[in-house]
């Protein structure tokens, strides 16, 4: 989810503003997945170097993320939504922590859409982790890294949408976007909507997957 930094400056309106725009969008494309019947969508929330920002700008998107979860939980446990959090998020602070084991625990049972938030998330320290782990339990092969890896058990990642026109993946997911396809778009986050999600689906269906086969 990138762009609310740039979706507020061409307004002239603080980044904050920018962020507030962006769980907007959140709510909204969150509501949409679940309507549409998606597995699983991933959200890319906080990442491991988003700590390099101001301590200003990481409080207001720890807020933001706080009221999100408080203001949202009961709506997705009544449709059914399962919340999941990939990276650290112990790490957060424990308000935040507890008020994630609360939502975690309180969705646990839903088989509707999994929602997964990326907090505190890095891939590279995601696959260190992972690795350490298998290796502690017997031979290190793809098959024991990804069983230990933040998202073990969901479905392998079909697709990848990045915002904002950037052309990269930033340490997200990048074990699992082996066979992904991807897209990328110039629309800031806070402008992402559901008919920008159909169209995504839309071309994600025309394109023809090998897996290296021919
Ligand atoms: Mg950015």
């Amino acid at each position: 989810m990138d762009g609310n930094g740039r979706w507020a400056k061409q307004r002239h309106l603080p980044r904050a503003m920018g962020h507030q725009r962006g769980v907007d969008a959140v709510r909204t494309l969150v509501r949409a997945a679940r309507q549409m019947g998606l597995e699983v969508l991933t959200l890319y929330a906080f990442s491991t170097e988003n700590w390099r920002r101001s301590e200003d700008e990481v409080s207001t998107l720890m807020g933001l993320l706080k009221r999100y979860i408080q203001a949202d939980l009961d709506e997705f446990v009544a449709n059914n939504v399962r919340l999941k959090i990939i990276g650290e998020y112990r790490a957060l602070a424990s308000d935040i922590v507890e008020l994630l084991d609360h939502a975690l625990e309180r969705t646990a049972q839903n088989d509707g859409t999994t929602l997964v938030v990326a907090l505190n998330y890095g891939s590279q320290d995601e696959i260190a982790r992972a690795a350490a782990k298998a290796a502690a339990k017997g031979p290190i092969t793809p098959e024991t890294i990804d069983a230990e890896l933040d998202t073990a058990g969901l479905p392998p990642l079909d697709l990848l949408i990045r915002t904002s026109g950037e052309v990269r993946l930033s340490n997200f997911l990048l074990w699992q976007a082996a066979y992904a396809e991807m897209i990328f778009t110039d629309v800031l986050w806070p402008d992402f909507t559901p008919d920008h999600l159909r169209a995504a689906l839309e071309e994600f269906s025309t394109r023809e997957r090998r897996y290296g086969g021919r």
